[in-house]
């Protein structure tokens, strides 16, 4: 039933009640219109229940079976329902999809941090400088040694330009060059000379390699630094000592070798003048022997093919019989050599020959490195259980620098070739000897004033 015919009955209704106001008691025509909106209104009841009130009470009763449904766990039938249930499932799948690839990332991620750790952990073990940038040279990683070598704090410089934490322009360049490379680059190694803080230069190996990605774009820079100021030095040392060795033994060569063809030519005249070219010949092939030892002997001593013939030393005699062979030439430079051995002094265990050889040196050393007149002084005592040691001298003295150097194979410090010959293998021998005793060695010196090497020996009783 349309809307309209509601209103008309219900329009009559109100019109014959206005009428029958206004008409008072003879209103006649407003009962018949009273009337007629009455039978309207009457007539339309069953389609006003069919139109509103049933669909509200379905309406009504499919909410309270939906209800029923929710409160009983059942299934809520119908074809919106069906719909819902239906858009429902698919963002629970959805959901459950989501879910699936969050814990996917959350693994991956996890992966990643772990070997992002993995790879932190190897870069602070290494023991040369490492620096990682990004393709924006942007520090993405560094080493402790890296921060040390070149004064930043890595906490702090980490996610900022390279060029802010280091002040090494040459590699802030280098670093920039490669990855501004659009294809991949063989690893590139140059040489550079560094001054940090401190002032002292050293020179440095700087390997840079890119890190590419499988499109073949630079993701960033692995630079590793290597101080090579070491290796520089022994280059340096190894060349010298090659120029040395072949000075020292060409030098008794060359007199041994003069005074053969005298002889031979007949230059020596009478027997005394034959018998000092002689001397001079067998002086000269004994100083060759012992160079030739020496290097021999160092040589073994390193390879560790020597073995100690250890027995109980008396460390009196073994000073004893060194004063008695080095008197001689300290008597050449009129140097005072003297002694002074505590009877309470502890044997030790030892081998006679290594330790004479180890004390020979030394006093040698003393003598070739005191300018003439002056004084040389071999103090042993007991200290508990330890045989001390000291060769003092009023020598030149050894600088703080070249103190650290003195015991390394075929050092010699700037200027010796001037005051004495030498090859720079005494010490490190005799270092190697004590070693093998289980004693050490030091050193104490002032420049021109002295020095005084320190030998400690465990003692026995
Ligand atoms: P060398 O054959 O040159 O003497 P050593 O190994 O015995 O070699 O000594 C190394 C360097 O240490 C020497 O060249 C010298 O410069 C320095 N040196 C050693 N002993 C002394 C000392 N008593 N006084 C000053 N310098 C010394």
């Amino acid at each position: 039933m349309p809307v309209w015919v509601y209103a008309l009955g219900l329009a009559l209704v109100l019109a014959g009640v206005v009428c029958s106001f206004i008409i008072a008691e003879g209103g006649g025509a407003a009962a018949y219109l009273a009337g007629a909106g009455a039978l309207v209104l009457v007539a339309a009841v069953p389609f006003f229940y069919i139109d509103v009130l049933k669909p509200i009470r379905k309406l009504r009763c499919e909410a309270g079976q939906f209800a029923s449904a929710c409160l009983d766990g059942g299934i809520w039938k119908g074809k919106q329902i069906d719909h819902v249930t239906k858009g429902l499932e698919d963002i629970r799948n959805e959901l459950s999809e989501s879910r699936f690839r969050i814990r996917e990332l959350e693994t991956t991620t996890n992966v990643f941090m772990a070997e992002k750790q993995q790879t932190e952990a190897v870069l602070k073990s290494l023991s040369v400088p490492v620096l990682v940038t990004d393709r924006f040279d942007d520090l993405i990683m560094a080493n402790d040694v890296a921060g040390g070598l070149f004064g930043f704090d890595i906490e702090s410089s980490r996610g900022k330009p390279i060029s802010e934490s280091l002040q090494f322009t040459e590699l802030v360049k280098l670093i920039g060059e490669t990855s501004e490379r659009k294809v991949k680059v063989p690893k590139r190694v140059v040489e550079l000379s560094y001054t940090g803080d401190d002032g002292v230069p050293i020179e440095v190996r700087v390997s840079l390699s890119s890190i590419i990605d499988p499109a073949g774009e630079i993701l960033g820079v692995v630079t590793v630094v290597q101080d090579v100021t070491r290796d520089r030095e022994v280059d340096r040392m190894k060349s010298e000592f090659v120029a040395n060795v072949s000075h020292e033994l060409k030098t008794p060569l060359t007199s041994i070798q003069a005074y053969v063809e005298m002889l031979v030519d007949g230059d020596a005249a009478d027997e005394e003048t034959r018998h000092s070219f002689y001397s001079i010949i067998e002086t000269e092939s004994s100083r060759m022997r012992s160079m030739i030892e020496n290097l021999l002997n160092l040589s073994r001593l390193e390879a560790g093919v020597i073995q100690l013939n250890m027995e109980k030393v008396s460390l009196h005699k073994v000073i004893e019989s060194v004063l008695e062979v080095m008197e001689p030439h300290a008597e050449k430079k009129e140097i005072k050599l003297e002694k002074d051995i505590s009877p309470y002094l502890v044997p030790v265990m030892g081998d006679a020959g290594y330790l004479k050889r180890v004390f020979i040196n030394l006093v040698s050393n003393a003598v070739k490195y005191t300018p003439e007149k002056g004084n040389v002084k071999v103090v042993a005592r007991r200290d508990g259980e330890t045989a001390r040691v000291d060769i003092v001298d009023t020598g030149y003295g050894i600088s703080e620098e070249d103190r650290e150097k003195v015991f390394e194979k075929f050092y010699r410090v700037k200027g010796s070739s001037d005051k004495a010959k030498g090859t720079g293998l005494g010490l490190a021998m005799v270092k190697k000897i004590v070693e093998m005793h289980h004693g050490s060695i030091d050193v104490e010196s002032e420049e021109e004033k002295g020095s005084k090497f320190q030998v400690a020996l465990p003692g026995v009783s």
